[in-house]
């Protein structure tokens, strides 16, 4: 073993893995030719066993309901769905555990506690037309009358916003001399004001889409604030800290099924007279696949180590930005790889390598592109030396 897994978080893997294999990949085909959609009772099938399986309530605390499971056994059931195209995996919502630190009681009870249950969906909404790699220029306005906020503004890209029946929203609070401090709402997707003017296609095709979203004086309670005015980013940053790291175990899963996947090609496929493993440069691309992947999955599960072990959050916050950086942009060399080798074939929709090399290409975007990444990793390093990330 690569990495040492006590056999607990194996028993998850094992779990994770099942799921991925017997309920979800039967059915991705079958999604790619209807807009990211299955059967409505497969979908229900696919949520239920989710939510027996507790993958929606992973990170939540025990004393909410929650499994309170160490980072790593999370690390690695997101990694096993991670081996799913499609999108299948989005079966849930998840409740977090900085949210039981963040939201009141009344908060916890009303919005965070159905995503363990399942009857709740929710999106999150920062990026505005002007402001995606730097959240810090968002121009949706939170205006305090009263025992309420009246918010204005645009939003783009809500992922699941179509599934979701309301939003964590980022918006700025003016403040004295010009002065605006960043806010984070719950704020109901049905709320008058609300209008979707845009539901874009992207490349993948998944049944979450996310669309544009226009808010025209929208009320929102005051006390579907989550935290003080000033506490928005600091929470987004709690937000961006658990997806950059489950998008890397997600890229590390998706990089080994198509290793696998290339592997067992390469040795069945014959060209000229020979099984196509035997030739050297399709060797080194297999070579170079699984040692890329090999480097990326202990970096992910490191970053969730350091996390179960209580390291300081800035310091892990630079590593699932190492995490992050590093799986993607391998997961997308390892795609492109393996749409090679698999040669003609490997361009057919109906191949998992061929929508994995799609899909994966998001993942160097969202949640921070790579270049964001980057410089995250650099300003920590600039502050904090070799010694004070790695030790
Ligand atoms: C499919 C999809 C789903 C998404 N889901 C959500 C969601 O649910 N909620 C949400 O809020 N957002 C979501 N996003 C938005 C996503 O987080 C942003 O697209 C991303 O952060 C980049 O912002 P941008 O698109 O505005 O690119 P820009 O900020 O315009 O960047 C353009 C380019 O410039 C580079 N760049 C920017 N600043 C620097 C710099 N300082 N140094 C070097 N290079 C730089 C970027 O890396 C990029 O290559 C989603 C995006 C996509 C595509």
């Amino acid at each position: 073993m690569a990495y040492p897994l006590s056999s607990s978080t194996l028993e998850w893997q094992r779990k994770a893995r099942e799921y991925a294999e017997q309920d979800l990949i039967p059915h991705e085909e079958y999604a790619e030719l209807h807009e990211g959609l299955v059967p409505p009772e497969v979908a229900a099938r696919h949520k239920a066993r989710a939510l027996e399986l507790g993958f929606s309530r992973m990170d939540a605390p025990v004393a909410h309901g929650g499994l309170g499971l160490p980072k790593l056994d999370q690390v690695v059931v997101w990694e096993q769905l991670g081996r799913v195209t499609n999108a299948l995996c989005w079966a849930m919502s998840e409740a977090h555990q900085w949210m039981f630190e963040a939201c009141t009681p009344e908060q916890i009870e009303r919005f965070i506690k159905p995503l363990m249950t399942g009857t709740r969906c929710e999106c999150y909404a920062i990026t505005e037309s002007e402001a995606g790699s730097d959240p810090g220029a968002i121009a949706t306005v939170a205006r305090r009358d009263g025992d309420h906020y009246v918010i204005s503004g645009e939003k783009w890209f809500v992922t699941s916003a179509n599934k979701a029946d309301y939003m964590f929203l980022q918006a700025v609070v003016p403040v004295d001399a010009g002065d605006r401090q960043h806010a984070l709402f719950f704020v109901d997707i049905d709320a008058p004001g609300i209008e979707m003017t845009d539901n874009p296609l992207f490349g993948h095709t998944f049944a979450s889409h996310h669309p544009t979203y226009r808010f025209d004086r929208v009320r929102v309670p005051a006390s579907h604030r989550i935290g003080a005015a000033g506490d928005g980013m600091a929470y987004t940053r709690s937000w961006f800290r658990r997806e950059r790291l489950m998008i890397a175990a997600r890229c590390c899963g998706a990089a080994a099924r198509l290793i696998d996947m290339a592997a067992a090609f390469a040795k069945a496929r014959v060209v000229s007279g020979q099984p196509i493993a035997e030739y050297q440069l399709i060797q080194a691309m297999l070579a170079d696949s699984l040692t890329e992947l090999w480097g990326a999955r202990l970096m992910t599960y490191e970053a969730a180590a350091m996390q179960d072990r209580g390291e300081d959050l800035s310091v892990v916050h630079t590593h699932c930005s190492m995490a992050k950086l590093a799986a993607s942009e391998m997961a997308n060399r390892v795609a492109d790889r393996v749409v090679q080798i698999f040669g003609g074939r490997g361009y057919l929709r109906s191949n998992a390598a061929q929508r994995f090399y799609r899909e994966l290409r998001v993942d160097r975007i969202w949640e921070g592109t790579s270049e964001i990444q980057r410089l995250i990793v650099a300003r920590s390093l600039l502050k904090r030396g070799v010694d004070g990330l790695l030790g």
